[in-house]
């Protein structure tokens, strides 16, 4: 390990990447795309006294949620973020977030991979875990919950049961969004009845429902004990958020509506979500949710930790950004390594009790194994 920098720069030398393919332990379902695997462009920074800093660019199943994929970041971070970045100083991750949106604004994806390499190098450089750079830890573990699959209610209701017994998750998420509403709603309940309040459930629709069906369907979903929906209509229609919200019980999380901080200040002026949910991914790295966070928290919203199915890398990653946020009160979903049947690090991060431990070590605190990399890279 190189010593603690105590220079006033320390410029990057090259990017390097790489297209890892990791399968899933069962299939992730969305309302619009089903994972098998998932594609991982792993980012090697090098930078000047040997400092070494890692990231990785992961979306949700393919291009869907945004327009990229891993091998359109790959093209991006080799041709184009790549040689803006070369020859910056690694000690300014700030500035760098700044310059990489100017850049690339509408692939923060890529924009993502890049700036936690950046952020991770930052912290191997001055020996100090990210979480220190971004003011220090709040907490040091979170709270994630599951997203349960998309087999028949008895099923999951198994899968739930034996989750809760072995105490690796205390809450549940179910994607929503494929099947027609009251097939879905129908389904919903009897997961709910059958948990009969045995842990918080939360819905995520993916934008699926326009405002007709969620008027129509909401309130059976906040009887059957549903705590929490997530994104019940696409993504633009903040208005819409905005009328849901003031007749639900249940609490509205916007996530497609919230990808940078001038979303999440219309979408507080709008009164249209509960709660924010968060991810480095589709915010660019660490450096756009921390402003989200701060407008969230002066408008007395609460934060969601979420997953764009992270290994251990990615989601030490977003532990740390999550952990240095004070108004990350509505627990996370950085159940990555769990949905993954493999990872890149040597010690992946550990769980406990239904929470994610912060890892500490400089950086993100996680050594990627070259071996598990060779053993994943796509050929
Ligand atoms: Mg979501």
């Amino acid at each position: 390990m190189p010593a603690a920098h105590t220079g006033v720069e320390l410029r990057v030398i090259r990017l390097e990447t790489r297209l890892l393919d990791i399968p899933l332990v069962r299939p992730h379902k969305f309302s619009v795309a089903t994972m098998h695997s998932q594609a991982v462009l792993l980012i090697r920074l090098v930078a000047e006294d040997g400092v070494v800093g890692w990231g990785e660019g992961v979306v949700p199943g393919g291009p869907w949620w945004g327009g990229e994929s891993a091998e359109s970041m790959a093209a991006l971070v080799e041709r184009h973020l790549a040689p803006m970045v070369v020859g910056q100083d690694v000690l300014r991750p700030e500035l760098l977030a700044r310059r990489l949106e100017r850049l690339a604004g509408g692939a923060p994806f890529a924009r993502s991979g890049v700036e936690m390499a950046v952020w991770d190098a930052a912290g191997r450089a001055l020996n100090v875990p990210v979480h220190q750079l971004l003011g220090g830890a709040h907490r040091d573990r979170l709270p994630v919950t599951w997203a349960l699959g998309a087999e028949p209610a008895k099923a999951v209701v198994e899968e739930a049961g034996h989750l809760l017994a072995e105490g690796r998750h205390t809450s549940f998420k179910l994607k929503m969004g494929t099947s027609p509403a009251p097939v879905d709603v129908a389904r919903v309940t009897a997961i709910a009845d059958a948990l009969d309040g045995a842990a918080p459930l939360a819905v995520d629709l993916n934008g699926a429902w326009d405002e007709y069906t969620a008027r129509r369907w909401l309130p059976a979903l906040a009887d059957a004990g549903v705590h929490l929906v997530e994104q019940p209509l696409p993504a633009e229609q903040v208005g819409g958020l905005a009328r849901l919200r003031e007749r639900s019980s249940a609490a509205i999380m916007a996530d497609e509506s919230v990808w940078t901080p001038g979303d999440a200040l219309r979408l507080a002026t709008s009164n249209a979500a509960d709660v924010l949910a968060l991810k480095a991914g589709k915010s660019g790295g660490l450096s756009a949710p921390r402003r989200i966070a701060a407008i969230a928290e002066a408008a007395g919203i609460a934060c969601y930790g979420g997953t764009t199915i992270e290994t251990s890398l990615g989601t030490a990653a977003c532990a740390h950004l999550f952990c240095a946020l004070p108004a990350l009160r509505a627990g996370t979903e950085l159940f990555g390594p769990f949905l993954l049947d493999g990872d890149i690090a040597t010690e992946p991060v550990t769980y406990e009790g239904g929470e994610l431990l912060l890892t500490s070590g400089p950086g993100f605190g996680i050594t990627v194994d070259e071996d598990k990399v060779a053993k994943y890279e796509r050929r």
